[in-house]
């Protein structure tokens, strides 16, 4: 009897002990451990001075430090599936829906819910389930030679294809993902058909096989080489801020309009963010979309790199706001990575370079 009971208040005791190892960490207890600095690492394709500036706000803010990784979109994505669970990286950012749905369909991100995040981003911004959100926007438009061409030209992307634009077209090779989230728009506003009509049209009409980037479409409008040029807005803000005087005397060259589609708006792409899937700072990564897709990144965003807001309550800047008003088109964003293989398999088969 008496050795059961010392049994039973040994088990009692060592049950006590447990407990106390289990429980909340005291500073006694964390006073001897070296302490590990909250951070967030980042894979980023977007290469702008703002992001670089914003992060510096948000180490300020919060204390978290954020470590980045620049490289091209692929090599981002290739690294984590490289990676795999080992990776360190608990966001990736790039530029493109058709891109941030690739990511998606990849399995190299997570869902997350964030109220904040949700209250900031409008639906139609973000992935449904969760898996990704716009940071931007950029309308993908036409700029036009101020001399050659009249505004009231130009108001659909359909219209391009017209002879009267033969030999007078510049716009950047099918390579291009911008491109091809632009084709892919036309596929789910109007469907293959239509698209491969559009796009062999469009080739018909270059002024040269298509080549270099979209300020260089616009450098040769005013170079003479060409009247119309696709590009996404923001360029031609970048050009007419550059220190440059051929790229400032190019952005000056052209009007903008914004094109629209024959049964919609005009195309509206993103550059966006997800958490990966082995996130090891997740906390800390969702904090971070919580902050950039707040009201203080947002003006930071569209004021210093000519892009638009998605925050509802932020404002473009007196830049994008002078170039007017537009409407977007409506075409759910993840349809542009859906439809990406048919949009490159057009490109070919119509010999879009
Ligand atoms: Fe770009």
């Amino acid at each position: 009897m008496k050795k059961a009971l010392s049994l039973s208040k040994i088990v009692l005791f060592s049950l006590v002990l447990f407990a106390i190892a289990c429980g909340p960490n005291t500073s006694d207890q964390t006073a001897d451990q070296p302490a590990v600095a909250p951070e967030v690492n980042v894979y980023t394709h977007r290469h702008y001075d703002t992001d670089k500036q914003l992060f510096a706000d948000f180490e300020k803010e919060t204390g978290i430090k954020v470590n980045v990784v620049k490289a091209s979109a692929d090599e981002l994505m290739n690294r984590l599936k490289t990676e795999g669970e080992n990776s360190p990286a608990d966001l990736l950012i790039t530029v493109d829906a058709g891109r941030l749905h690739r990511a998606k369909a990849d399995d190299l991100l997570q869902a997350i819910t964030s109220e904040t995040i949700n209250q900031q981003v409008p639906a139609r911004y973000r992935d449904a389930e969760g898996y990704w959100f716009a940071l931007t926007k950029r309308a993908r438009i036409a700029a036009f030679s101020k001399e050659r061409v009249k505004a009231e030209e130009l108001s659909a992307y359909e219209q391009l294809t017209d002879s009267e634009w033969k030999g007078r077209i510049l716009i950047r090779s099918s390579g291009n993902i911008y491109n091809q989230s632009l084709l892919a728009s036309v596929i789910g506003k109007e469907g293959e058909d239509a698209a491969k009509n559009w796009a062999a049209g469009m080739v018909s009409n270059f002024a040269r096989p298509p080549k270099g980037n979209d300020r260089d479409q616009v450098k040769a409008i005013a170079q003479g080489l060409g009247d119309v040029a696709i590009v996404n807005t923001y360029y031609i803000g970048k050009l007419l801020g550059s220190d440059k005087p051929e790229e400032k005397e190019a952005g000056e060259a052209v009007g903008l309009a914004f094109l629209k589609h024959a049964n919609g708006g005009t195309h509206i792409n993103v550059s966006g963010i997800g958490v990966t899937k082995y996130a090891p700072n997740k906390a800390n990564a969702i904090k971070l979309i919580e902050f950039l897709t707040g009201k203080s990144a947002q003006t930071a965003f569209a004021s210093a790199n000519y892009e638009y807001p998605v925050h509802p309550e932020v404002e473009p800047s007196e830049l994008l706001k002078s170039w007017g008003s537009f409407e977007e088109d409506d075409l759910e964003l993840d349809k542009l990575g859906r439809y990406n293989a048919t949009a490159v398999m057009v490109f070919d088969q119509v010999g879009w370079e």
